[in-house]
């Protein structure tokens, strides 16, 4: 929601940026006009169709809404509707872009690099996937069975091949698998996925590192969800081991639009090696006029896009800088509390089964049972009771080859079993821990 205070400081900054920019003298008030004010009551109306993502007790998907000085940045920036594709589009807000992602690269040990901000993780994998095909043509990309279902795709559109290499039960891509994997030299690339999207698993980033240098492999890091977690000692072990080496990654995209407190459209590619900007060079008749400094356009696939994005980026990172030890870092420190603390009760509880201790801030689990049917069953039932009782879960479906060693007792008559997940990324998650788990108790029943 928009505060008074809130509006009150969009207003001041809004007075402030027009006091810089010519304005046109005889631009009339839109916002005075009836018909716009009901259309936007009209609007609001509609949107109450949405679940409650702000509220601590939405728990569910990957969802976490954007801190207000991302929003308000974003807003003020909407005044000038900077275009990111070419400094003669947008040019403060590509500057904020070049000190935003070198602060992101700086976050992974990076003093050097070549990147920019993408629509979102997508784009950032297209592009990582894409120059990984140029550099290792005719050779194809590995990925863990719970890498992001994307690199597939992505894959398909590049027309690589695509081999799945199997995960140990922690959800963690095996390097064994890997390395017969590449044994045929037909893999050029392996993307390591620090805090996969359906468990917030960390793959074991050291061991792939030496399976890559043995068969001469691109490592392709995506952090899409996790890449924040770098800033915190208290992720698993497992995990801070992988986060430790991720500067010898040669790409990593993470996702602002996910942990790092940004609305929707806010990306992050990034490469160790910035001469991979040659594989970007093209010509255009009609951008590039303003300035000999490369334009954005000039290193990346997107052309248009939001500088509204880059400005709510460097805005945020004003106000919450993402180091080790800040008030960023201590947030974030709490949703991993709470997420550790979430599967701890579960696990001691009887009408409960644990998978995977989390590695990040992704719990699952599913209620007790003797058979993988009456398990989805009752996962299915607990999620609408649990929404009927105010808390909002998600549910995923995992194979038998994952959840069988956490559960000995249970008879897996079918492939797969349907559970529980919350992506607990809000820092309220761990104040509002009793209420969840008193909710999910009465749910479960
Ligand atoms: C979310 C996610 C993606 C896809 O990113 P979008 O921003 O949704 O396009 C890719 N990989 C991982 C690990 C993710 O969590």
């Amino acid at each position: 929601m928009y505060t008074d205070k809130e509006l009150e400081a969009l207003a001041r900054a809004a007075a402030e940026l027009a006091s810089g920019l010519p304005v046109d003298p005889d631009r009339g008030d839109a916002a005075a006009d009836e018909a716009l004010v009901q259309v936007l009551l009209d609007t609001a109306r509609r949107l109450h169709d949405n679940f409650p993502y702000h509220h601590p007790l939405y728990a569910g998907q990957m969802l976490k809404p954007p801190h207000p000085v991302a929003r308000l940045a974003w807003a003020l920036a909407m005044t000038v509707n900077p275009n990111n594709h070419a400094l003669d589009g947008g040019r403060a807000s590509s500057a904020m872009e070049r000190e935003a992602v070198a602060r992101l690269a700086a976050m992974f040990g990076w003093q050097t690099h070549l990147g920019h901000l993408t629509g979102g993780g997508t784009m950032a994998n297209l592009e990582a996937l894409w120059i990984a095909r140029e550099l290792h043509p005719e050779r194809g990309v590995a990925a863990s069975a719970l890498a992001h279902y994307t690199h597939r795709r992505l894959a398909g559109v590049l027309r690589m091949p695509f081999r799945e290499v199997e995960a140990d039960a922690c959800g963690r891509l095996d390097p064994a698998a890997l390395e017969a994997a590449a044994a045929d030299g037909r893999i050029g690339t392996v993307v390591a996925t620090l805090g996969t999207t359906g468990t917030g698993s960390t793959d074991p980033l050291p061991d792939i590192l030496d399976v890559a240098a043995r068969h001469g492999l691109r490592v392709h890091v995506d952090a899409a969800y996790g890449g924040y977690f770098r800033l915190l000692d208290t992720v698993s072990a497992e995990a801070a081991r992988a986060f430790a080496v991720v500067d010898r990654a040669d790409s990593i995209v993470i996702d602002p639009h996910k942990h790092g407190l940004q609305p929707y459209g806010c990306g992050c590619i990034l490469f160790r090696d910035p001469s991979v900007a040659v594989h970007y060079r093209h010509d255009s008749a009609y951008t590039y006029f303003t300035s000999d400094d490369p334009h954005l356009g000039e290193i990346s696939l997107e052309c248009s896009r939001a500088g509204a994005a880059a400005v709510a980026l460097w805005a945020t990172q004003r106000l919450l800088p993402p180091a080790p030890g800040g008030e960023f870092a201590a947030d974030l420190a709490r949703c991993r509390r709470a997420a550790v603390a979430l599967h701890g009760a579960l696990a001691d509880d009887p009408a409960f089964l644990t998978l995977m201790p989390p590695d990040l801030d992704i719990v699952v689990w599913a209620p007790a049972g003797t058979t993988a049917g009456e398990i989805s069953r009752a996962s299915r039932r607990c999620f609408h009771r649990a929404a009927e009782r105010g808390l909002h879960l998600a549910l995923m479906e995992v194979s038998a080859a994952l959840a069988a060693p956490w559960w000995p007792g249970v008879r897996f008559d079918e492939a797969s079993v349907t559970v529980l997940r919350s992506v607990l990324m809000k820092p309220e998650h761990e104040r509002a821990l009793p209420g969840i788990l008193k909710t999910l108790r009465a749910a479960a029943a």
